[in-house]
This record gives C-alpha cells, sequence and structure tokens, in this order.
C-alpha cells in the first residue's frame, strides 16, 4: 500500500543522461525456470560476458537474497509471492540506475512475473525461459535438494509438491538440456542487442 504522505523523490539526473554515461539502457533480464535448470550458472555467464563487452550488470540471485533481504520469509505461496515482489522493485530500481540487472529466482507463479514485467516500461523487460526437462533438473540437481526433496526433509519443492507456470510469452527460451552454457548466454546478448539495450 502507498503511504499518502510519502512522495516520490526525483533525482537531478535524468534517465537519458544516466544511459549516455552508461552507453546502455538499464533493463531487467528475468531468468525463469525449475531448480537446477541453469538459471544462476547461465547468470553467471551471461555477467561476465557482458562486463567483458564493457557493459555494467549484475546479478541478483534468489539463494542470495535469501540470506539477507528475504531471510524472513519461507516458501509457502504466499512467502514466494512476497520474495517475488521484492526482487521484482529492486530489479526495477537497478534497471533505473541504468544497470543490466540478471535475476535468477525460480518464480514459478506467472501473474508474479506478470507483476515484475509491469514496473518496467515497454522493452525493458526480457522474460526468459530457462527450460529443463524435469528429470534432468532432478538428476542434475546441483544443490542436492531435489534428494532431501524426495526424503521429504523439504517440503513445497518446486516441480515436486509445489507447481511451476510454464511461461507462455517468454521473450526467449532457453533449452538447457541442448544449448551449452555459452551458448544460452550468447543467445540473450542477440536478443538484448536486437532490442536496442547498446548500440553494436
Ligand atoms: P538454478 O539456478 O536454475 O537452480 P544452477 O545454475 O544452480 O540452476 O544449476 C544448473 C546445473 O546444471 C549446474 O550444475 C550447471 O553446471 C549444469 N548445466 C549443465 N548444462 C547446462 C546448461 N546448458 N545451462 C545451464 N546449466 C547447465
Amino acid at each position: 500500500m502507498t503511504e499518502k504522505n510519502i512522495v516520490w523523490s526525483e533525482s537531478n539526473i535524468s534517465s537519458e543522461e544516466r544511459e549516455k554515461a552508461l552507453g546502455q539502457k538499464g533493463c531487467v533480464v528475468w531468468l525463469t525456470g525449475l531448480s537446477g535448470s541453469g538459471k544462476s550458472t547461465i547468470a553467471r555467464e551471461l555477467e561476465k560476458m557482458l562486463f567483458e563487452k564493457g557493459r555494467t550488470a549484475y546479478i541478483l540471485d534468489g539463494d542470495n537474497v535469501r540470506h539477507g533481504l528475504c531471510s524472513d520469509l519461507k516458501f509457502s505461496d504466499a512467502d514466494r509471492e512476497e520474495n517475488i515482489r521484492r526482487v521484482s522493485e529492486l530489479a526495477a530500481l537497478f534497471a533505473d540506475a541504468g544497470l543490466i540487472t540478471i535475476t535468477a529466482f525460480i518464480s514459478p507463479f506467472t501473474a508474479d512475473r506478470r507483476k515484475a514485467r509491469k514496473l518496467l516500461s515497454d522493452g525493458r523487460f526480457f522474460e526468459v525461459f530457462v527450460d529443463a526437462p524435469f528429470e534432468l533438473c532432478r538428476e542434475r540437481d546441483p544443490k542436492g535438494l531435489y534428494k532431501k526433496a524426495a526424503s521429504g526433509e523439504i517440503t513445497s519443492f518446486t516441480g515436486i509438491d509445489s507447481r511451476y507456470e510454464k511461461p507462455l510469452n517468454a521473450e526467449l527460451v532457453l533449452e538447457t538440456g541442448i544449448l551449452s552454457v555459452r551458448a544460452a548466454a550468447e543467445n540473450i546478448i542477440c536478443l538484448l542487442i536486437e532490442r536496442g539495450i547498446w548500440g553494436k
């Protein structure tokens, strides 16, 4: 709820000035997919490749924000919604600061991803579905979470006893069972260039 006595404080620097200084437009690359689908791995590769190209990018990662900003939240539907709400607001601020903001969150619910998109102006939000079959994610199990979910040690785990709503209108779908990490990151970079986030 917006408090009626709080007003938005305008910066003395315009978005255009900021973008000119950075040589890029602020935006959000929103990676969504099952645990183990490859979001964090691709985010790190993408950030590194952008850095090498002289771009300014930063990752907001699911596990990292749950250590701090969202450490009070668990994995119920309501807490997942609140987790994504906070991250969406943060991502929009980072994009306003001119950064190519890469988010790596399961973000299983369509409605929450839609709200995240709405915080950005048109053409500044790129939903990227990191698509790997459930079986493959369970096999990879990079954090041992599928094993824990199978033994009942953790509950409300996406794909097992909590739902994942596949994106239907993502700007990009990356099939990580087929694509290499590098190719996945390159695909995102092509999309950003194509959409004019920076000049060639
Ligand atoms: P998430 O962030 O979606 O939970 P992670 O990136 O933590 O997933 O883990 C994905 C795992 O799958 C890593 O161990 C990574 O090395 C592996 N992997 C294999 N092939 C790919 C690929 N093409 N893209 C991304 N990750 C891959």
